[in-house]
């Protein structure tokens, strides 16, 4: 997230705010005061994380909250794992402090810089078919409600809101605080490999199974893809994580400086993005380390992209990737970027892209500079035809309606919204469209 002097940019810069204040609370004190100050003014609110969403999710032409003053850790309870943390603390921030006390998160996504917070709102996921995404990890939320009180919920406590607020979308109220249900650190083997993506599809089963966290990378315009899988190990087994050279060359110099030249390289020359692509693949080694579970999920991504990621059922994924490479050999659209696919459990938030599904996730991104719309809209038509659902922070176009046919809790979140904010200080552009 970029804040400058007249307004606020996120990640990928697609998205821009002009607020009309903005406002940086130090607690929930502060939060409530800001919540009304705003409503008295007849403005709305928006709190923001990390702008790390590609939708316009956090944008708000009225008083943009920041939570960068309340990072704290609350409390920590190790026999019980239960960790609360204020909500503007960032993920990378919340893996240390986890460390610290010999716990760790269940399962993370692929970069550490968004808020808890922001992550857990647009229900933020990794992968690994036994596993939901971060908002299963919830515990319990503190909320500041429209009219300036403070709520807390959880399973026991108020749980029509606690359904609601987990997947919140910033449209409930602002979360000041989390409890989180973490788990004794443990570390990972990971094994990344190239192959096939035949053999890859051919045995996918076995690896989403047969691994605790398995996801792949498919080059398009080959037949190649990177895996990844990674596997807790017992707690004996002596940590040995990749080099200090080969983690640079690996994780910075060949995943952000090379990737990054890469892709200019394919916007200037795109004729020469399907050779890139398989000289990419093959040049791909494979590796395997034992380090701390946050230090093998997450890694920096430094190359600015744009994306859309659709949730799928989980055995909708090898007939969606097929047309996907179909579609994109008719249309003649090139892509230096890797398509990503992820794997998670069916889960109970109501609005979690995995909500009483097994899903297979499937990403495509577009270089930030490169035209993404003919891409993802084609990709987009596949996955919503395969009953796809929509990552909430990821580029898509469906609106109310066809969201209610894909999430059947919808119209219950709404109802939640209707009684918390029933003027729709916490609204904005997207949710307009999103929850009608
Ligand atoms: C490089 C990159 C990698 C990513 N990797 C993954 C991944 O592996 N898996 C995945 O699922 N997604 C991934 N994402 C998407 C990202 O995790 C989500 O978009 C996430 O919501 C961003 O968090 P944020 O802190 O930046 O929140 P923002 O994008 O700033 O805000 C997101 C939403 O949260 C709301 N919000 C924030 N704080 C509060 C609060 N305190 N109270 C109420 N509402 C609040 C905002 O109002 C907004 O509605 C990635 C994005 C990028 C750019």
């Amino acid at each position: 997230m970029h804040v400058f002097a007249t307004g606020w940019r996120n990640w990928a810069g697609n998205q821009e705010a002009r607020p009309a204040k903005v406002v940086a609370p130090a607690d929930a004190a502060g939060v409530a005061d800001a919540v009304m100050a705003a409503a008295a003014e007849g403005r709305r609110v928006k709190a923001a994380g990390s702008g790390h969403s590609f939708t316009g999710v956090a944008v708000t032409d009225g008083h943009l909250m920041r939570l960068d003053r309340m990072t704290d850790v609350v409390a920590v309870d190790p026999p019980t794992g239960l960790v609360t943390v204020q909500a503007g603390m960032p993920i990378h921030r919340l893996n240390a402090v986890l460390a610290e006390h010999g716990l760790a998160m269940t399962n993370l996504g692929d970069v550490d810089r968004q808020t808890v917070s922001g992550a857990i709102a647009t229900g933020t996921h990794g992968t690994g078919a036994r596993f939901g995404g971060l908002a299963t990890q919830v515990h319990g939320l503190e909320l500041v409600l429209a009219d300036g009180s403070f709520v807390r919920c959880s399973a026991d406590e108020r749980p029509e809101i606690f359904d609601a607020a987990r997947i919140g979308l910033g449209a409930l109220g602002v979360v000041t605080a989390l409890t989180l249900r973490c788990e004794p650190a443990y570390l990972l083997r990971a094994v990344e490999e190239p192959m096939p993506l035949d053999r890859v599809l051919d045995g996918l089963d076995a690896f989403v199974d047969g691994n605790d966290h398995f996801e792949f990378y498919w080059f398009p315009h080959t037949k190649l893809a990177l895996t990844k899988r990674n596997n807790r190990v017992h707690e004996d087994t002596p940590p040995q994580p990749v080099g200090a050279f080969r983690g640079w060359l690996d994780d910075e110099f060949l995943s952000n400086t090379v990737f990054g030249l890469v892709n200019r390289f394919c916007a200037a020359m795109p004729r020469l993005t399907p050779a890139v692509n398989n000289v990419s693949a093959r040049a791909l080694s494979a590796r395997t380390y034992v380090d701390a579970s946050y230090r093998v999920f997450c890694s920096p991504r430094r190359v600015r992209f744009k994306e859309m990621e659709y949730a799928l059922p989980r055995n909708a994924i090898r007939d969606v990737l097929r047309e996907v490479d179909a579609w994109l050999r008719r249309s003649g659209e090139l892509v230096p970027f890797p398509v990503e696919v992820r794997f998670a459990a069916a889960d109970d938030v109501w609005l979690s892209t995995a909500y009483e599904r097994e899903s297979a996730y499937l990403a495509v991104h577009q270089y930030h500079p490169l035209p993404h719309g003919r891409y993802f809209d084609a990709v987009e038509r596949i996955a919503v035809a395969a009953g796809g659902r929509p990552h909430w922070g990821k580029l898509h176009s469906l609106d109310a309606a066809a969201l209610a046919e894909r999430h059947p809790r919808l119209a219950d979140f709404v109802a939640v919204r209707d009684k918390l904010d029933p003027n729709r200080v916490f609204g904005n552009a997207y949710l307009d469209r999103v929850l009608g």
